[in-house]
Order: structure tokens, then sequence, then C-alpha cells
């Protein structure tokens, strides 16, 4: 059995209770017996042993997902029953609002202040958000040509796979439960293996609230196991994966076999435009939560500051001063605006670039190094004079790394945004409605914030053009990954 060993001098630390798989309703061991450790990256000590969830648990939790889907309570339940459920789930995050964001902290290393104002209200926005979906998801009337009765149903896709990273780990699973759950699909997670607590617990939260044995199953474990197991799966129906492009070439390959149906919200490397004209103190504010929000682990970080030549001395000395007040240290603290990197493969490949920028012949104008001695922490980090094909302006980071890009012109700016495979977010400053919304058409990207930075809403979808993902999450566009349309005939004559 998975223990849980959690160090008593943890401030604020939660109890962990659940370390084990959610499979057809009971909590129970990997069928190897093996556990993984995670770890409270501030510290780099052990949280707890998880159980290592492998093909065998996946196919268990599979099968289970598919019987609930086929035969159980859920697919007979009313669609305003599926909503209440949702909503009750809501309700006990909501009471269970101080333990789950400390889990969160504990297991992420983001500061507690973070997950309190923005993971756990975003989680609860998202469930109810769709359980107000649930009853409202409809097909069509069309007037075919012939005396035809022809409509459409919007039935749900059947069983969901879900593969979801470590940045924002129980944000990710209200993400993708919401919209399938509303749906009227069943589902398989795997958490990613450094995160798994805060999607364990929302799981036995999920039983609390009363959703039919098989509906939620949760097997942690490693993605190349775990998660290949789960794409090849023939009892699953689709995959909803958010991470890196890498990874989501493989699930491309190995879902082939199947057919899958595949959603992908994966990486990029943001343009974030400040014109001269814009509100200088907004910009440098709204520039440094771009980037450094989250330890810079973010998928939309705005990591490619383009700022126009006019301003960029201004600009720069504010930003800097605005970066330098970031305060690291123990994410349990509330004063703390600025926790450690996931781990230490995060905190190596983050180091790497700064190499990489110092090389290029960036000028490293704050930060650069490593913060204290123990924990994964990372000074924020700006470099300025970056160009265009520096690797710090080419590959994701996910770190605290901006790279400021000067530039003269507005097609200019707009070209050189667009010069990247990514296209999952861009922002623009300026007090200029035209121009702001010239580049809000122009920058090839899912989301444009205009005089403003990460404002996420579960009503807004988000997603990627280009290699930053396929199909849309939030809103009702997300409804579309969890139902196939159905066409229905019938002769009136
Ligand atoms: P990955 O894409 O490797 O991991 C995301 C999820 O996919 C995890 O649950 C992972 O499992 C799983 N996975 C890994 N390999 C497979 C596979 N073959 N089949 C199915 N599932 C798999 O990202 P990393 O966590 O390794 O982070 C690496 C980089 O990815 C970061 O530096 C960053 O650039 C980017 N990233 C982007 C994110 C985004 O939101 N767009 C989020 C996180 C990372 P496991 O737990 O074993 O890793």
């Amino acid at each position: 059995m998975a223990t849980a060993t959690l160090k008593p001098k943890t401030r604020l630390a939660p109890k962990v209770r659940q370390t084990q798989l959610l499979i057809d309703g009971k909590w129970c061991d990997a069928k190897s017996g093996k556990t993984f450790a995670t770890y409270h990256p501030a510290t780099e000590e052990k949280i707890a042993d998880v159980a290592e969830g492998d093909a065998a648990d996946i196919d268990r939790a599979a099968k289970a997902a598919r019987k609930a889907f086929e035969s159980g309570e859920w697919p007979k339940m009313d669609a305003r029953d599926r909503g209440r459920l949702l909503n009750r789930l809501a309700d006990l995050v909501e009471q269970n609002f101080d333990e789950l964001a400390a889990l969160e902290t504990l297991d992420n290393g983001k500061p507690i202040r973070d997950a309190r104002a923005a993971d756990l209200p975003l989680v609860i926005d998202c469930l109810r958000y769709y359980a107000g979906w649930a009853d409202k998801i409809t097909g069509d009337t069309i007037p075919i040509r012939g005396d035809y009765f022809c409509y459409t149903r919007r039935e749900p896709l059947g069983v969901a796979g879900q593969i979801i990273p470590w940045n924002f780990p129980l944000l990710m699973a209200a993400w993708k439960w919401s919209p399938a759950l509303a749906a009227g699909c069943t589902l398989v997670m795997k958490p990613a293996e450094q995160t798994p607590l805060s999607c364990l617990k929302l799981g036995e939260l999920a039983i609390e609230a009363g959703f039919p044995k098989g509906v939620i199953n949760i097997v942690p474990g490693y993605g190349p196991t775990a998660g290949a197991a789960l794409v090849k799966h023939p009892d699953v129906d689709k995959i909803a994966f958010t991470g890196e492009y890498r990874t989501a070439q493989i699930i491309m390959a190995d879902a082939a076999q199947t057919l899958k149906r595949l959603t992908f919200e994966l990486g990029g490397k943001s343009p974030n435009v400040i014109f001269a004209d814009a509100d200088l103190d907004a910009a440098v504010a709204g520039t440094e939560f771009g980037l450094f929000f989250n330890q810079g682990q973010c998928c939309c970080a705005g990591s490619r500051v383009f700022v126009e030549e006019k301003i960029h001395d201004a600009f720069v000395e504010k930003l800097v001063k605005r970066a330098k007040t970031r305060k690291l240290g123990d994410p349990f603290d509330p004063e703390t605006s600025q926790g450690p990197q996931i781990d230490v493969d995060q905190f190596d490949k983050i180091m790497s670039y700064i190499d990489k920028g110092k090389e290029a012949g960036a000028k490293c104008v704050t930060g650069g190094k490593r913060w204290g001695k123990k924990g994964f922490f990372i000074e924020p980090t700006v470099f300025d004079n970056v160009t265009d094909d520096m690797p710090i302006a080419t590959d994701e980071i996910f770190g605290p790394v901006m790279g400021i890009l000067p530039f003269k012109k507005v097609d200019e700016v707009i070209d050189r945004a667009n010069k990247t495979f990514y296209g999952l977010a861009a922002a623009v400053w300026t007090r200029d409605v035209s121009k702001a919304h010239k580049l809000a058409a122009s920058i090839r990207a899912g989301t444009v914030w205009i005089n403003c930075y990460d404002v996420f809403d579960a009503a807004a979808p988000f997603g990627g053009f280009k290699m930053s993902g396929i199909g849309r999450e939030l809103g009702a566009a997300a409804l579309a990954n969890y139902t196939e349309l159905k066409t229905v005939t019938m002769n009136l004559a």
C-alpha cells in the first residue's frame, strides 16, 4: 500500500490523504505494487509515495470507464442531474479550498497566494460554468430537400483519456473534466508524475459529490508507460493532452492505430508587444505578470517582449526595478511572489538557456543565477538586446527568463511576432485602438490580450494556432471536443 509521509515542519502543509489509484469508484494500489515519490520543490523533501500505475492499471481504468459509459447509471442520467453533480463538486472544492490550495503549493511549489487567488477560483469557475452547459447541449433541425425531417444530436463522445502537466495540476484537471462530464463522457486521467496529489484529492471529492463509479478514474504514473497505454487503449475514444509539442507528436503517432480524436494544448513563445503610446506603468506591470507568473511555467508566458525603440530605455529601467521587487522564498509564506521551479530537470534546462543567452551576446540586465542553496529557485531574469534567432527567443524556456527585443515599425513587429512555429497567445499594449485591432487580427495566435495579460475565464476559448495545439479548451468550443454529431433523417412521405 502506498503511504503518505509528510514532513511535519512543512508550514501549513495539509494532511496528504490520497495516494492510490481511483478505478471504478475504488481506491487501489497499482497492480505491480510499485510506487513513486513526489517532492516539495522548495525543500526537495519527499512528500509522499504515490501508487505508480502502468498499462495493467490503465487497462482496468479504461474498461471501468467504458462500462460506466455503456451500461452504468451515467448514460441514463438526466443532463440536469449531471450539471447538479458538477455544481456539487464545485461546492466541495469551495469547502476544501484551504486544503486544496495548500496541497497545490506543497506538490507544485507555487506561491500559496497564487494558488488561492488564481488556481482555486478558476477551478471553481470552470466546474460551475460547465455545470450550466450540461442541459444545454443541443442539435439543430435542418431543412433538407424533400419530405424529410432532419435533425442533429450532439451525443457524448465516449471515454476520454486525459493527460495533464504539472504547471497548474488542479486547474488542468478541472479544464479537462468539466466539459467531458457536462457532455456525458466518462474519463481516465493521468496526472503529471510531479504533481498527482491535488488531482487525487479532487477524485475524493468527486466520490463524495456522488459521481457514479467508473465515471472518473485517475491513474498516476509515468508518461511513456501509463500515458502511452492510455493513448493506445482501444476502449478510449479520445485523448485530450496538455504539455510539450514533442510529446504530442508521440501521442499523435500512438493514437493513429485506433484513430482517436485528439485535442492538444501545447507550448508557446508568445509575443508581448509594447508600443510607445502605451500606458507605460500598466505595460510594465502586465509584462512582469505575463512572464513571471507561476515562475514562468505557463504555456502562454509572454517571453518575447517587443518594445518600441522610442521607449526602450525607460521601459527596461522600470521593468528591471519591478522584477527586483519579486519576493522569492518559502511558497507557503503569503508574501512570496515567486516559488521554485518544479524539479531539477526544469531547473537545469532553464539554467542552460540562461547560459545560451549570455553566450549569444544578449545582455542580462537582472537575475541570471540560482537563488538560495535548497530548492529549485531561479532569480527573475531579464535579457535585453535579444535578437530573433537567439535560442532564448526561439525556444520555450518555461521559466522566469524574459527576452526584450526592440522594434521600430508596426509591420515589422507583426512580421517578427509571427516568426515562430508556435501560436498560442500574444499581447499588445497601446492607446491606439486601430493599432490594437490591427495586431489582434494579424498575429497568428489563439488568444490576443489588449492592454492586459493572462486574463482567463471559463467562458472564453483557449488554445493554439500552428504547433501550439489542436482544438480549443474552455467556452462552448470545448464541448465539441467531447461530443459526436449525429444526423437523423426521417421519411415523412
Ligand atoms: P510533457 O509533455 O512530457 O508532459 C506532459 C504530460 O504528458 C505528463 O503527464 C507526462 O507524463 C505525459 N507524457 C509524457 N510522455 C508521454 C507519452 N509518450 N505518452 C503519453 N503521455 C506522455 O512535459 P514535461 O512535463 O516533460 O515538460 C517538458 C516541457 O514541456 C517543459 O519544459 C515545457 O516547455 C513544456 N510544457 C508545456 C506545458 C503547457 O502547458 N503547454 C506544460 C508542461 C510542460 P510524465 O508525468 O511522466 O511526465
